[in-house]
C-alpha cells in the first residue's frame, strides 16, 4: 500500500475532531462575535430565573409571539407563535408547524436557575457590632468560591399587604456590594491546614456583611441590625417579618467578560444553563414555518433535582402541549396529548464539563468533551453504572448526528468524568418518561458551577446553529 492509499483510508475510516473555529466560515466568524455580545447582555440581565423569564418573554413579544393564556381565551387559531409563562419562573415558547403536533414536535429544554446563595427567611443578626445576613446555598456549589468576592442581591419580597417589592443591589457601579469574609492565611494553618475541604468550609458560615453603623444609644441591644433594618424600611418600606415571604438570591456582582487576548472565550456567572437558554431562544425566534412544531422550554429548579411546580418534574410541559393542541384545533383529550408527547423529539439542552488542562485526571480523555470543539452530545449521564440516567437511543443519536453533519455543525461527544469519578444528571429523564426521544446536547464549559464559568464563543455559536438545525429537522 502506498502513502497516498493509506492517507485515503485514514481519511475515510478515522473519526475527525474539528475545532469549531476551523469549521466556521468567514461570515459566520463575524456573526459569532456579534452573537457573543448579545449573549453576554442576556447573561447580565438574567442573573436569576425570574430575570431570565422576563428577558425571554420580552424577546418573544418583540419577535411576535403571543401569550397563549390570552390566546386560548379568545379561541383564536390565527397565531402560530406562542409563549406561556408559569409562576414568573419558567416559560415555554412554540412556533406551530405545518404538521399536526399529535404526530410529534421538536422540543429543546434548558434550565434558567443557577447555583447560588439564598437569603434565609430570618437572615438578620449582628455579631461583634457587625450586621450580617444568613444564607442557605442552592444547588451544587464549592463553598470557598463564595468567600471574599463582591456579591449582589436580586429578588422579590412580598409584604404583609401583598405588595411585591423588587430588590437589586450590587450591580450598578455606584451600588454597595455584599461579601462573605474569609480567614487570613496567617491564622489558617492550625485551624484549617489538616482538615478536609468539606470540613473547612461550612454552609452555616456563608454569612454576608450587611452594615456596621449603629442606631440609637449605647445601652440598646442589636443597634447595628436595627440600623440596617431602618435603612431597608426607609428605602423599601419593608420590615424584618417581610423576609419570611421573600426570595432574595445572592449572586456574584458584575458582568460577563471576554477572556483571552483574542477575546475567544466568555467568563460569567450562570452560563450553566443560560448558555443553552439563550442559544435555544435565539434558535426558536428565528423559526418561521417549521414542518414540525418547534418548542423551547425553560425550566426552574434543575439545580436542586427539577423538583417543585416550576421544575421539569412538574406538569408544565403537558399543560403547554395541551394548549398547543387546542390552538391547533385538535382534540385536547388525554390520548392526543400522550401521542403528541410520545411522538416528540427532545434535546435536553445543558452544559457538559470540558477537559481542564489542570485537572485532566478526572476525565477519560477519549470520551471527554473539550472546549472549542462545538456542541457536545452526551448519550448518558448518571453515576457509577450509568445510574439515574436516561440513556439516549442509538437511533436518536444517529438522527441528530445526521442533522449536525448535514448542516456542518462542529460536534463532539462527552461523558461527564471518568467512570466512578462522580457524575451528575440533567432534565433528560423527566422528559424521557413521556416516551419521547431525548438526548443531552449542549456546549462544554470550564469551571462549571463556579461564579465565573468559562465558555468558548465558537461553541456558543455552534450550539445556536445546532439547535436551529434540530428545529428545521430536514433529515
Ligand atoms: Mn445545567
Ligand atoms: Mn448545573
Amino acid at each position: 500500500m502506498n502513502k497516498h492509499e493509506l492517507k485515503k483510508i485514514k481519511k475515510t475510516l478515522l473519526k475527525k475532531e474539528i475545532l469549531a473555529f476551523d469549521q466556521l466560515t468567514k461570515s459566520q466568524k463575524t456573526k459569532l462575535f456579534k452573537f457573543s455580545e448579545t449573549y453576554k447582555n442576556f447573561l447580565n440581565q438574567s442573573k436569576t430565573e425570574r430575570e431570565a423569564t422576563r428577558q425571554i418573554i420580552a424577546a418573544a413579544k418583540a419577535g411576535g409571539f403571543v401569550d397563549i393564556d390570552i390566546q386560548t381565551e379568545k379561541n383564536s387559531k390565527d397565531t402560530r407563535k406562542i409563549y406561556k409563562v408559569f409562576q414568573g419562573r419558567c416559560v415555554a415558547l412554540a412556533v406551530l408547524g405545518e404538521k399536526n403536533p399529535v404526530s410529534g414536535t421538536n422540543i429543546i429544554v434548558s434550565h434558567i436557575d443557577s447555583p447560588r446563595l439564598d437569603l434565609k427567611q430570618n437572615p438578620f443578626y449582628e455579631d461583634l457590632n457587625i450586621g450580617l445576613m444568613k444564607t442557605h446555598y442552592y444547588g451544587g456549589i464549592r463553598k470557598y468560591h463564595w468567600l471574599a468576592v463582591p456579591l449582589a442581591l436580586h429578588g422579590i419580597i412580598i409584604t404583609s399587604d401583598n405588595k411585591t417589592i423588587s430588590i437589586e443591589v450590587g450591580e450598578d457601579p455606584c451600588d454597595p456590594v455584599f461579601t462573605v469574609t474569609d480567614l487570613l492565611p496567617h491564622l489558617a494553618g492550625k485551624s484549617q491546614g489538616n482538615k478536609k475541604i468539606s470540613e473547612v468550609f461550612e454552609g452555616e458560615k456563608l454569612n454576608l456583611l450587611a452594615g456596621s453603623i449603629p442606631l440609637g444609644s449605647e445601652d440598646e441591644k442589636d443597634r447595628v441590625k436595627l440600623g440596617v433594618l431602618n435603612l431597608l424600611y426607609e428605602k423599601y418600606g419593608i420590615i424584618e417579618e417581610d423576609f419570611i415571604s421573600a426570595e432574595i438570591e445572592v449572586v456574584p456582582a458584575g458582568k460577563a467578560r471576554d477572556i483571552g487576548f483574542d477575546r475567544s472565550m466568555i467568563g460569567s456567572y450562570g452560563q450553566d444553563d443560560r448558555i443553552c437558554a439563550y442559544t435555544s431562544l435565539e434558535a426558536i425566534l428565528g423559526m418561521q414555518h417549521p414542518d414540525k412544531t418547534s418548542i423551547a422550554m425553560f425550566f426552574d429548579k434543575e439545580e436542586i433535582g427539577s423538583e417543585g411546580s416550576s421544575g421539569a418534574k412538574s406538569s408544565f410541559l403537558e399543560d403547554f402541549m395541551s394548549d398547543l393542541l387546542f390552538i391547533n384545533g385538535q382534540d385536547t383529550d388525554n390520548r392526543s396529548l400522550r401521542k403528541a408527547l410520545i411522538n416528540s423529539s427532545c434535546l435536553s439542552a445543558d452544559v457538559n464539563a470540558a477537559m481542564d488542562p489542570d485537572f485532566k485526571d478526572v476525565h477519560e480523555a477519549m470520551n471527554a468533551a473539550n472546549l472549542g470543539f462545538g456542541i457536545c452530545m452526551t448519550k448518558f449521564t448518571g453515576v457509577a453504572g450509568k445510574s439515574g440516567s436516561s440513556d439516549a437511543s442509538a437511533e436518536f443519536l444517529g438522527k441528530i448526528r445526521q442533522i449536525f453533519n448535514k448542516n456542518k455543525i462542529a460536534w463532539q461527544t462527552g461523558e461527564l468524568g471518568k467512570i466512578d469519578q462522580g457524575g451528575g444528571g440533567t432534565v433528560a429523564k423527566f422528559l424521557a418518561k413521556f416516551g419521547m426521544d431525548v438526548l443531552d446536547c449542549g456546549p462544554a464549559v470550564l469551571s462549571m458551577h463556579s461564579p465565573f464559568e468559562v465558555s468558548s464563543k465558537a461553541d456558543v455559536f455552534m450550539t445556536y446553529l445546532g439547535y436551529k438545525a434540530f428545529y428545521s429537522d430536514n433529515v
